[in-house]
């Protein structure tokens, strides 16, 4: 192949080249199909506490304050908070709807506030957080491009990140506690309530919190002996399903235009990877890329510019073949009016 730079990829090549439909290797929020019907999200229907309006206080202050101003206090609230606020009634429903951040990320990513909801994840981002997270690109790990959602610190991650780095790694409360840390303490870090999936079984949701974090309070009490990364993952086989199930496919928005990106992988890539037996630290795996971002790729990938070769190839071999095959089935039907005229 030569050294200079393959010929611009047409749409086509772009569709037949790259993959929309994520290969990873764990379940996500988004695989539960139930994770929208669980979602404490909407109009009640599946309201999971009542709020308790006292005499004087919310609804009064409502009416009072101008609505600029409420909605630019509402504006620093969780989206926990939030939905339980639109719970009130009616008017203060309206109030919340029309928080911009909020608006723009029940606009472009419900599914995303659903999944938060339904982790008990959303007490930890405002809407901004994650509406600024939905426009930027970067893993917060690495800084490649990511295509998930980590719920619990409200960050965009990458597959690999999402795979092999240890600040993803989480293990059960009732695996923290065992270790030593108590309730109270526990309860200052940052958990997920995962959902319940079929793919790989696993039934009861379970509240894990990142073993990193849990590590670093444990160390400031003394009680570091217990989180021995050794014992805590050697033997875990559920080490790799812990690592998804906080996890969200997440995509791109592009604010001027208002399009939604999911992230495209290479083919080629990702062929060769699957029969790698084990893991090498170049390349990563399962890489997603962003339109601009696999176009750049293309143009390093030689798998990828040898398999467009061989599409081209192919596709010509197809045309001159048909245009045979045409030929010949005109010729066959000449040779077969010129024998009965005979
Ligand atoms: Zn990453
Ligand atoms: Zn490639």
């Amino acid at each position: 192949m030569s050294s200079s730079e393959p010929e611009p990829l047409t749409r086509r090549d772009f569709c037949f080249l790259t993959s929309i439909v994520p290969d990873l290797p764990g379940p996500t929020i988004d695989e539960t199909p139930t994770f929208k019907a669980s979602s404490p999200l909407d109009y009640g229907r599946h309201e999971s506490k009542k709020i308790e309006i006292l005499p004087g206080s919310t609804s009064d202050l409502f009416r009072i304050i101008p609505t600029e101003i409420i909605v630019k206090i509402l504006s620093m609230l969780d989206l926990q908070s939030l939905t339980d606020l639109r719970r009130v009634s009616w008017g203060v429903r309206a109030i919340v709807n029309t928080i911009p951040a909020y608006k723009d990320l029940m606009k472009y990513s419900p599914d995303t506030v659903r999944a938060l909801l339904s982790t008990e994840t959303a007490i930890y981002s405002t809407p901004q957080d994650i509406l600024d997270e939905l426009c930027r690109q970067d893993c917060f790990i690495c800084g490649d491009f990511g295509p998930l959602l980590d719920t619990i610190t409200g960050r965009r991650c990458c597959v690999d990140c999402a795979t092999f780095s240890q600040l993803m790694r989480s293990i059960e409360i009732s695996s923290a506690e065992l270790r030593g840390l108590n309730e109270t303490t526990i309860r200052k870090l940052r958990t997920v309530h995962t959902l319940r999936t079929e793919r790989y079984r696993v039934q009861p949701r379970q509240q894990l919190v990142r073993f990193v974090e849990a590590k670093k309070v444990a160390v400031e009490l003394g009680k570091a002996r217990g989180f021995n990364f050794v014992e805590c993952f050697t033997l875990s086989t559920s080490d790799h399903l812990r690592r998804f199930l906080p996890l969200l496919r997440f995509p791109t928005l592009d604010k001027r235009s208002g399009r939604l990106g999911w992230g495209v992988s290479c083919k080629a890539c990702d062929r060769s990877l699957r029969i790698l037996s084990h893991r090498k630290e170049e390349p990563k795996l399962n890489v997603h890329y962003t339109v601009s971002g696999y176009i750049e790729h293309f143009k390093h990938c030689k798998d990828s510019q040898l398999n467009r070769d061989n599409a081209k190839l192919f596709a010509e071999i197809k045309a001159a073949t048909e245009d045979i095959v045409s030929r010949l089935q005109r010729l066959t039907g000449g040779l077969q009016r010129l024998t009965r005229e005979l």
